[in-house]
């Protein structure tokens, strides 16, 4: 499982502890996504996983915040959340 974090409004929020029950089932289904879009992803010649910090002001605006061993598996896993 590769590391995937959420940060709305400059507080760490989980499914479990981000308040409504419409926000949870938002944020844990962003969370299987990437999960299935990434989620195999490793760097081939590190054997890294990747880290993903998902940040935005609220659930409306969010970015994506790849981090990784190298720029190779940062690009690389930046490709297939487009
Ligand atoms: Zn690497």
């Amino acid at each position: 499982m590769i590391d995937i974090s959420f940060e709305i409004n400059g507080r760490k929020v989980s499914p479990r502890n981000i308040g409504s029950a419409l926000e949870s089932a938002f944020v844990e289904s962003l969370q299987q996504s990437i999960t299935k879009a990434v989620g195999s992803a490793r760097c081939p010649e590190h054997d890294q996983k990747p880290k993903i910090k998902v940040k935005g002001r609220n659930l409306d605006s969010l970015n994506f915040e790849v981090s990784g061993c190298c720029e190779q598996l940062i690009e690389n896993v930046k490709k297939k959340l487009k």
